[in-house]
């Protein structure tokens, strides 16, 4: 059905599939209470992150919509009198997209909102965790216009996503967790297809001994690491911090731990929401039991909370190495870990020391001292004085175990599609 759908999709003028996209951003806003109860209900982020969600994922389809003429548009590299040489950007065919459950809209939207735009037929497999979110996803774009043969939706989990690894697609686009996008790539390379990963990090962030405000500095790395319960790709995993602030940062950061509330995600005024699965509760409570078997100590939190529900209290550890998991491997969830350091060569070597590189953040008041540091850490995004954010226009792209490709930008546009070159000659 994609297959024979999917030609006259891409013959649609860009303008009218744009038009289209445009329609289901507002059709996301017009509706934005009720997907923000069911993504919720689904996944657990408080009610007003679930509508910070829809609406980060509506400007993102802003930027998409209005700059998909001039990156999928015809280029001209070069014209003479005898010869233009020019370069058209064809859809691939019939894309799949493989999606987490974290934030669907947002990473759905880096998917499937460029791959439609180019002209592509998508089969849309949500996270079983978030399938009714991946049902409204359907509904609106269907909605807005985007023929029922050039959208469709795969619902189940890992055995429905072996199926699909099975059947011939034209590209392969997944984010999900490393052990799986390993998987995805393995089986899907006979093939000879596109296959682009966004993995898990483990992202660190190091904090500098000029910086001024370390109030202000600790709360807002405190929310990089712990927003959405810390399940972001791109949430802060692990901290280091310059010896000479290192005690007043710690106690900012734990103050500012400790001011959230923890409940119903329904509730006013929630920060710390459940989890989404029971494993996650578990596997977090063996990452802190090991570290705090090799010396860690809990300053905040450190277990489940008892009673109904996945909750977990945020937590925040010290006294860590990198001989410990929580410093190692993608927490996924509301712990972190800080350690002091002597310098910024020792921060640097520790930064460092990952299979995984998706992003890296410095605060200090010196921008140089950060990029400085910043451009020997390999990772795909560098932030100086912020920390887990992702802009539309700037390439969304992992290295090492954090995956490859990107989305977003000028490249995310034409992740979905195929150049080919013109040697026009005139006779
Ligand atoms: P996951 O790997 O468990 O699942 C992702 C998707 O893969 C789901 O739809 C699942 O059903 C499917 N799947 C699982 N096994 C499969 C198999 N054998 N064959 C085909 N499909 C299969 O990941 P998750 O728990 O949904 O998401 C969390 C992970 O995603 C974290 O590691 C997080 O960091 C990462 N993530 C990365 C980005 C990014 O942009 N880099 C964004 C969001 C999440």
């Amino acid at each position: 059905q994609l297959k024979a759908a999917q030609p006259a999709w891409a013959k649609f003028p860009l303008e009218r599939r744009i038009n289209i996209l445009k329609r289901f951003s507002e059709l996301l806003a017009e509706h934005i209470e009720q997907l923000a109860a069911i993504l919720t209900a689904e996944v657990g982020k408080p009610l007003q992150q679930s509508r910070n969600e829809v609406n980060g994922a509506r400007a993102r389809i802003q930027w998409l919509t209005d700059q998909a003429p001039r990156y999928l548009g015809e280029e001209e590299m070069s014209r003479d009198e005898k010869m233009a040489e020019v370069i058209r950007y064809e859809p691939l065919g019939v894309v799949c997209n493989i999606s987490a459950w974290n934030y669907p809209y947002l990473v759905g939207t880096n998917v499937f909102v460029p791959a439609l735009l180019a002209g592509n037929a998508v089969m849309y497999k949500p996270s079983e965790y978030s399938t009714l979110t991946g049902l409204q996803i359907e509904r609106l774009l269907k909605l807005a216009g985007v023929p029922d043969e050039v959208f469709q939706v795969a619902i189940g989990g890992k055995e429905v996503g072996e199926i699909l690894l099975t059947t011939d697609f034209d590209g392969y686009y997944f984010t999900g967790s490393y052990k799986t996008g390993q998987y995805i790539y393995e089986k899907v390379a006979p093939k000879m297809v596109p296959c682009q990963c966004e993995l898990g990090g483990k992202d660190p962030l190091y904090v500098a001994d000029d910086i001024s405000d370390i109030a202000a500095v600790a709360a807002g790395t405190a929310d990089g690491a712990f927003y959405n319960n810390g399940q972001s790709c791109c949430a802060v995993e692990r901290i280091y911090v310059h010896e000479k602030v290192y005690d007043a940062y710690v106690k900012e950061f734990v103050k500012e731990v400790k001011s959230w509330k923890l409940g119903l995600p329904t509730e006013a005024g929630v920060y710390i929401g459940p989890l989404s699965r029971a494993s996650q509760v578990q596997f977090l409570e063996n990452q802190i039991d090991e570290a705090k078997s090799k010396g860690a100590v809990v300053l905040t939190g450190g277990k489940r909370v008892a009673g109904k529900g996945y909750f977990f209290e945020p937590t925040v550890l010290v006294n860590v190495n990198h001989q410990m998991e929580i410093m190692r491997e993608e927490s996924f969830g509301p712990v972190i870990g800080i350690m002091k350091v002597s310098g910024d060569e020792e921060a640097i070597q520790l930064m460092k020391d990952t299979a995984y590189g998706l992003t890296a953040a410095v605060y200090s008041r010196d921008e140089k001292r950060a990029t400085d540091i910043l451009a020997q850490v390999d990772a795909g995004t560098g932030y100086w004085n912020c920390c887990d954010r992702v802009s539309a226009a700037l390439p969304w792209s992992g290295r090492g175990h954090s995956g490859f490709g990107a989305t977003l930008s000028h490249a995310g546009l034409r992740a979905f599609t195929k150049p080919k070159s013109y040697h026009l000659r005139k006779a």
